[in-house]
């Protein structure tokens, strides 16, 4: 495979950006390649390589890299309008109007630019609500490069996991293992007055992908209501992937009190959102004095990008084809696992998926989950599969990242750059993609 390009954009790259990159997860070892274009579900590098793509940068791209010509001509009819005005314009209520009428906890949205400006602003609209500093967050949970969340170690022994933040932001960080129900009301019996809010993923996206157990999101409703704390799903992720247009919430039927969004719900373009019941979302300015603001937000061309990607699924059968495609794969690599390494897991659900270099293999694999890891407590593997992110973490990374990775990519298949993100099945990819893709798996696992 000829690297030449992308190794000598890598050396240019080294000495104008840290790192080379812009966001630290894309400098794989011991370089990237660099990505020239995208073609449905595939991309091209700059050596002319072809890969199909499950990064989907990251999650934002439902639809892959060919949007279709409804999502393109609103993009391109936005831009050429002008590209922002600093006044509202009507694609923004639309998209809030979709938001409403499709996910159970939603009523009023807020837009922002970020994931991770939508968390910073949940936490800083929960704390306002509330009048409570503290926030309860699963160990290993990803809600961005925000201060209240980069946060390390267990229960109220928490210290800031990147230098920069002073200790004294992780003093109102609060940590438990997901999946983990006692964890949870011991954190609440003992804190329970001063938690504004738990926050996270209805499934941990970012950390190997990690289903929840029966019950544990009904948990977390239950204990925080009892103590007056807002639950926040994270579903920047999940929003609009799993469960489709009613996002996570909807699938698994518990309706969180605010919702952060991003990633879909922008079409491929810069975005994030904070939503939730109007009497909640309406404490930030200017309707209420929780300080909230930002000059690009609710861009128009971010805007029009989401609406019509939602649109386009709403009215065309990509979720029924993403989630299909997605369960074959999971089926044959589970399949594959089985004969070549069984003690691996595969996880994931709707159009998402992973192996997870787990160590331990069971006795006998019959009756285990078929199609990515559902907790299953009649699985054989339930006592051993993944349960919160230390268990990822625990899991071979190294292994995956040094070895599985270039493997892949040398078979023309391009995965998220280590063990932890989530990898994603577009509505560009087709049959003969997951076949490919198998075959891969099968040379390499
Ligand atoms: C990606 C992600 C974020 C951060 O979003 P950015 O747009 O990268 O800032 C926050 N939470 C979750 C769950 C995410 O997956």
């Amino acid at each position: 495979m000829n690297d030449d390009q992308s190794r000598s954009l890598y050396g240019r790259a080294l000495d104008a950006m840290p790192g080379g990159v812009n966001s630290s997860v894309r400098a794989v070892r011991p370089y990237p390649f660099f990505i020239e274009r995208g073609d449905g579900g595939h991309v091209v590098d700059a050596d002319g390589n072809r890969y199909i793509d499950y990064v989907m940068g990251y999650g934002p791209l439902l639809l892959g890299h060919d949007l279709p010509d409804p999502v393109t001509a609103a993009v391109q009819q936005a831009a050429a309008e002008g590209p922002m005005y600093g006044a509202p314009t009507e694609v923004e209520v639309e998209l809030a109007e979709f938001l409403a009428r499709h996910v159970p906890s939603v009523e009023m949205t807020r837009f922002v630019n970020s994931g991770t400006e939508a968390t910073v602003s949940a936490v800083r609209l929960a704390r306002g609500y509330t009048g409570r500093d503290k926030v309860v967050i699963m160990q290993g949970g990803y809600h961005g490069a925000q201060e209240s969340t980069l946060v390390e170690g267990a229960g109220s022994d928490t210290h800031p996991s990147s230098p920069g933040i002073p200790d004294s932001f992780a003093e109102h960080t609060l940590t438990v293992p997901f999946n983990d129900e006692e964890a949870v009301w011991e954190v609440f019996e003992e804190h329970g007055d001063e938690v504004a809010a738990v926050m996270t993923e209805p499934v941990l996206g970012n950390y190997g992908i990690v289903h929840p157990v029966d019950g544990y999101l009904e948990t977390l409703r239950e204990v925080t209501e009892e103590h007056g704390a807002l639950l926040v799903f994270d579903e920047v992720i999940t929003g609009f992937r799993v469960g489709g247009l009613q996002c996570a919430q909807g699938k698994f039927g518990v309706t969180p009190d605010v919702t952060t969004f991003g990633k879909i719900v922008g079409g491929g373009f810069p975005v994030g959102a904070i939503g939730g019941k109007t009497e909640i979302i309406e404490h930030f300015t200017p309707s209420g004095e929780v300080f909230q603001s930002g000059t690009f937000s609710g861009h128009p061309v971010t805007m029009a990008a989401g609406l019509e990607t939602l649109r386009y699924a709403a009215e065309h059968d990509v979720y029924d084809h993403v989630n299909s495609l997605a369960a074959e794969l999971r089926e044959g690599l589970t399949d594959i696992c089985a004969d070549q390494a069984p003690a691996y897991t595969v996880v994931g659900t709707d159009s998402m998926f992973k192996t997870v270099f787990t160590r331990d293999a069971p006795d006998d694999l019959g009756n285990q989950c078929g199609s990515g890891c559902r907790q299953r407590e009649s699985c054989p593997r339930y006592d051993i599969c993944p349960k919160t992110g230390g268990d990822i973490k625990r899991a071979d990374t190294e292994r995956w990242e040094r070895l599985h990775w270039p493997a892949m990519r040398e078979r023309g298949v391009f995965l998220t750059a280590n063990q932890f993100e989530s990898q994603f099945v577009c509505d560009a990819h087709t049959e003969a993609d997951i076949e490919e893709t198998l075959e891969a798996y099968k040379e390499v696992l």
